[in-house]
């Protein structure tokens, strides 16, 4: 009986122990991924499964989680999973390491690469440092310059570091560049003097070098011939430019050459304006006749452009027809005169230098502004490689006649046919524009040619004045 008693106790110690190691023995937490999960700054969380099983059952649906994970700060964060089996409460965490790997960017302002002059100092041209978690680095970059070589480096608050280099070579290999006053080329005529309109010289490292130009060849202005002048200069570090320049003498040609017999040059100055030259330019073109404009800065661009490319020859007259500008000084005179030559060029593509003086080169209002400007000029703009043209049949539409008639008398009682026919009109007048055709028709019917002023048609030109 005692026995039995003792047996008895065993089993229920035995039992109660059993159950008890069958309560306590924790589940199998089996977590996805493992135990310690890395994310990439910028990258989501998202729980990536579990199985929890004990002694074969499943428990996984009665999972909670727990979790507080802040993306947006580095850090290390706990996921828990609690799991209770028959009263009693088993958990399991999971680390969660959000880690930053990217390396900052740094970005140099300018050029990986620069060169510097021999006598020149390298001046920093800046840089960003940009991280993908700490924002605007560039306080940190440190900055080392070795063998010319310049290393910008930064590391961002988790160690990743950058590292960039600018070279930096001390060279010069860009040549200098001279640069001609006036023209390229220059024609000149026999006999006159030649003055070589300067130049200057300038250099990316050594500045204004102009005193270094070297200059070589010379003009016989007395035999006809094309000749040439050469600059060169060199900069310190030896880089070299040649420029040359042409210097063409001819002889000065005279209006009454043979060519130039019995043509009439119809010449129309001070325009264009609507209402008269667009109906001169159609009755020039119905009469198959070209002519020539001398224009200023009136009246509208597309009549410029229809004289260009209806074959007439647009000429320059001034861009404001106010002696006291155009003849105040040289310079004053020229600046009007590019002034116009840009206009003509905008809208036509083409360089004019056939010119008119205003008031003709036998002016003398032009005294009032500016003693002697006459004489300068009238050789000065030859030289610049333009041709002057005056006149020598006054139409008297300037003023003295105001009627189509007498404006065809002033013309058909100075023709001749043993010279070039140069006639001064005016395309802004309204009875120029009503006698033009039988001026026309009466140079027709009398033996006369039509032409154009070009580049090879002689000069015509007054004595100067002043
Ligand atoms: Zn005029």
């Amino acid at each position: 009986m005692k026995k039995k008693y003792v047996i008895g106790i065993i089993a229920i110690i035995v039992l109660f122990v059993g159950t008890m190691v069958f309560l306590f023995i924790p589940p199998k937490f089996k977590l996805n991924k493992g135990d310690t999960i890395e994310l990439k700054y910028g990258e989501t969380y998202k729980e990536s499964g579990y199985k929890i099983t004990k002694f074969g059952k499943d428990y996984s649906k009665k999972v909670k989680i727990k979790k507080n994970i802040n993306l947006k700060k580095l850090g290390t964060y706990k996921v828990t999973y609690e799991v209770k089996i028959n009263g009693i409460t088993f958990k399991k965490t999971r680390t969660v390491k959000i880690i930053d790997d990217e390396k900052p960017i740094i970005t140099l302002t300018g050029n990986e690469n620069i060169s510097i002059c021999p006598n020149g100092e390298y001046k920093e041209e800046g840089y960003t440092a940009t991280d993908n978690y700490d924002g605007d680095i560039t306080k940190k970059v440190k900055v080392t310059t070795k063998d010319n070589v310049i290393t910008y480096s930064v590391k961002d608050s988790s160690g990743n570091q950058a590292q960039i280099t600018r070279k930096i070579s001390i060279e010069d290999k860009t040549v200098p560049t001279i640069t001609l006053k006036g023209n390229k080329t220059i024609t000149l005529y026999l006999g006159n003097a030649w003055t070589d309109p300067g130049y200057t010289a300038t250099d990316n490292c050594d500045g204004n070098i102009t005193s270094n130009v070297v200059k070589s060849g010379s003009v016989n202005i007395n035999k006809l011939g094309t000749y040439k002048i050469t600059y060169t200069v060199k900069d310190s570090s030896g880089n070299q430019t040649i420029v040359e320049r042409t210097v063409k003498v001819v002889s000065k040609p005279t209006y009454n050459s043979a060519s130039g017999k019995g043509v009439i040059y119809l010449t129309f100055d001070d325009g264009p304006k609507q209402g008269t030259t667009n109906i001169i330019l159609d009755i020039l073109k119905d009469e198959g006749v070209k002519a020539t404009f001398f224009v200023t800065n009136s009246g509208p661009d597309s009549l410029i452009k229809r004289e260009f490319d209806e074959g007439h020859t647009v000429g320059l007259h001034t861009a404001s027809h106010n002696y006291a500008t155009v003849y105040k000084s040289v310079n004053s005179y020229y600046n009007d005169l590019l002034q116009i030559q840009n206009r003509v060029k905008r809208i036509t593509g083409y360089e004019s230098k056939i010119i008119r003086f205003p008031g003709g080169s036998s002016n003398t209002i032009s005294k009032k502004y500016s003693k002697g400007i006459m004489s300068t000029l009238t050789k000065d703009v030859v030289n610049k490689g333009y041709h002057y043209f005056d006149w020598n049949i006054s139409s008297g539409d300037a003023g003295e006649t105001t009627s189509p008639s007498g404006v065809y008398n002033n013309v058909i009682k100075s023709l001749s046919k043993n010279r070039a026919n140069v006639i001064l009109m005016h395309d802004i007048k309204t009875y120029t524009k009503d006698a033009l055709r039988n001026i026309i028709r009466y140079g027709k019917n009398n033996g006369y040619t039509f032409d154009k002023i070009t580049m090879s048609t002689p000069m015509v030109t007054h004595s100067v004045n002043n």
